[in-house]
């Protein structure tokens, strides 16, 4: 029976379950330690993935982790994690070989959650896929033949620093007019409160733009559009046969956002053939399924 861990390093929490063939076994969460230091968080990791294993009562030989930020793959070492202090240039895989006592591979989180919706999700059935996760950054992951397109450099499928705007809003990056500077949580807050004159949350403006208010209907399909337009681009460079869209933008833009973001993808594409746009079906879970999955697939 299939047994793979998987453990999902975020900036408030860590989840860890056993992944077999019925589905998760033994899930277990704990805060993600924030005191700056690489090996307490390694340590917190290692003790949720023991914890997990315990309760699923299952043999575990190998775990998969999804970590937020660049990776080098090959070394095993986490380049940086945004809002996790620690993690910089850190060897978490032989870190974590060494105290779970067992095969160890590291995913981008985002890639990790495009295999768990391509195999489990939304895009289960098809052949290629690609997942674009809107919430406080952007992110994403191209799978190909269910397998994770990391690319030459490991940054294959970094969908939120596709330039849109060139010489537009500053990027965490520190490039300027990704998508994820015009689109994300992060920039739709930075508008809205300009836009207001006062702070103002992305879920307080997707209540507003839900009201039907039109400066929130204007800041948010705005958004949409450059969603939809970097989709559109992207559809015509990787034709995947269903596009999944999840995070928490999409979740609190609900159907509408979707229908925005879908608009301007298919009026994009004219004359193209454009693939299905769904949204995410797998939740919480989705980052540990998709750590688990990211060790059988590499
Ligand atoms: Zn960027």
């Amino acid at each position: 029976m299939r047994a793979t861990l998987g453990l999902d390093l975020g900036g408030t929490k860590i989840a860890a379950g056993v992944l077999t063939d019925d589905g998760l076994k033994g899930y277990f969460e704990r805060p993600t330690p924030q005191t700056g230091d690489g090996d307490a968080v390694a340590r917190a990791i290692a003790e949720a993935g023991r914890e997990a294993v315990r309760q699923s009562g299952l043999a575990v030989a190998v775990a998969g982790v999804g970590t937020p930020g660049p990776l080098d793959f090959a070394e095993g070492v986490v380049r940086f994690a945004p809002n996790i202090p620690g993690l910089v240039d850190y060897p978490l895989r032989e870190r974590l070989e060494d105290w779970l006592g067992m095969r160890v591979i590291l995913e981008n989180d985002a890639n990790a959650a495009a295999l768990a919706e391509h195999h489990f999700g939304a895009a289960q059935g098809a052949k290629h896929s690609l997942y674009v996760t809107v919430s406080t950054g952007i992110g994403g992951g191209v799978i190909i033949n269910g397998r994770v397109h990391r690319g030459a450099y490991g940054q294959g499928g970094e969908v939120g620093h596709l330039t849109v705007v060139p010489g537009g809003p500053l990027c965490g990056c520190g490039r300027q007019g990704c998508l994820e500077a015009v689109a994300s949580g992060r920039a739709l807050e930075r508008d809205a409160s300009y836009a207001y004159g006062e702070p103002l949350s992305a879920e307080a403006l997707f209540v507003r733009f839900h009201d039907g208010e039109a400066k929130a209907v204007s800041l948010v399909e705005g958004a949409a559009r450059h969603i939809g337009v970097a989709l559109a681009s992207l559809q015509k460079v990787l034709d995947p046969e269903v596009i999944v869209l999840g995070g928490g933008v999409v979740l609190g833009g609900g159907e509408d956002f979707v229908a925005a973001i879908r608009r301007a993808y298919e009026e994009h594409l004219r004359g193209w053939k454009a693939a299905p746009i769904r949204t995410a079906r797998l939740g919480r879970s989705v980052g540990v399924i998709g750590a688990a999955l990211a060790a059988e697939y590499c």
